[in-house]
């Protein structure tokens, strides 16, 4: 179920990280803190640090770091939904019923899901086509093993204008909704729509459940841009998105620190050695900004491999 972000800030407000964090673990004040021993690690002396006037929680034995959604959904091992029902329980907030457009927009959500899931498929069976390769070729010249090739679902997008747009319409789905998905461009000149990524490796982007938002593809040959990324959908945000964050977020809860490389296979080689906390800048401008991002989701990033 989707929350309104107004709903998850009203909860925020409501509670105070205090209050809440106070129930599950003996917190006493000092200055304009809380501190306590931390519910994440073993500890004997208190650097579990909870402010209420920026609202989150902080450990700075172990990095735990997040707000009191967190928190709860951690401690209380919770889901997000159940976090939010019983908080907003506590806060004495009713749920919010969802308006037609946002279930509207749910289900669109989960039908852009679907497309953009049908394409990963079928990038990947590409790569083992005859056809794809050059861009297996590519890969194991990289130095990736088919087992780390699975794991990250590349694919290879035929160097062909219409090969995935005639496989997705064939599977049923609307040429509105893969120009929507990024899987098309639509010239505004009103010609044919055409396949976005062509004659390219593909490295599927995740988001934080696993699931395939977007792509990223690496040109076989000369072509230009070497690089080229899905652009914003409704599902990615090129500003929000690292790659291979899920993966990192699992190892970050075992305690891993978090490495920011810059390019695809940057991570890939980091987790390919058995490194599982790499994660990638999309765009390195704002990188300070996903720095806070990847430090409220509790995540301590030790270091940045940018320039790769
Ligand atoms: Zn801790």
């Amino acid at each position: 179920m989707a929350f309104p972000p107004q709903f998850l800030e009203e909860i925020r407000t409501r509670l105070a990280c205090s209050e809440v964090i106070g129930k599950r673990v003996r917190l006493i004040r000092r200055g304009r803190e809380h501190v306590g021993l931390c519910p994440f690690h073993n500890e004997k002396t208190p650097s579990f640090t909870v402010n209420d006037d920026k609202g989150f929680f902080h450990c700075f034995g172990c990095g735990a770091h997040g707000d009191v959604i967190g928190f709860v959904m951690r401690s209380d091992n919770l889901s997000f939904p159940e976090t939010v029902e019983r908080l907003a329980g506590e806060a004495g907030m009713p749920m919010p019923v969802l308006s037609h457009a946002e279930r509207e927009q749910a289900v669109r959500e989960q039908t852009l899901h679907e497309v953009v899931e049908a394409a990963c498929v079928w990038f990947e069976l590409q790569l083992r086509a005859p056809g794809g390769r050059a861009g297996l070729d590519y890969l194991r010249r990289r130095g990736l093993d088919d087992d780390t090739i699975a794991r990250f679902r590349l694919g290879f997008a035929p160097d062909q204008r219409g090969a995935l747009k005639a496989e997705m319409l064939g599977k049923g789905f609307k040429e509105a909704l893969l120009v929507e998905a990024g899987l098309l461009s639509r010239p505004d000149d009103g010609r044919e729509s055409f396949d976005f990524f062509r004659g390219r490796a593909i490295y599927p982007i995740m988001d934080r459940r696993g699931r395939p938002i977007a792509f990223g593809g690496r040109v076989i040959g000369d072509g230009e841009p070497k690089y080229l990324n899905s652009r914003d959908t409704p599902l990615f945000d090129k500003g929000r998105s690292l790659y291979a964050h899920h993966m990192a977020r699992l190892s970050v809860r075992d305690g891993t620190q978090v490495v920011v490389a810059e390019g695809y296979m940057d991570v890939i080689a980091l987790h390919a050695a058995g490194f599982r906390g790499g994660d990638l800048v999309h765009n390195s401008f704002s990188w300070a900004d996903r720095h806070r991002r990847g430090a409220r989701a509790r995540e301590t990033v030790s270091g940045y491999c940018l320039g790769g």
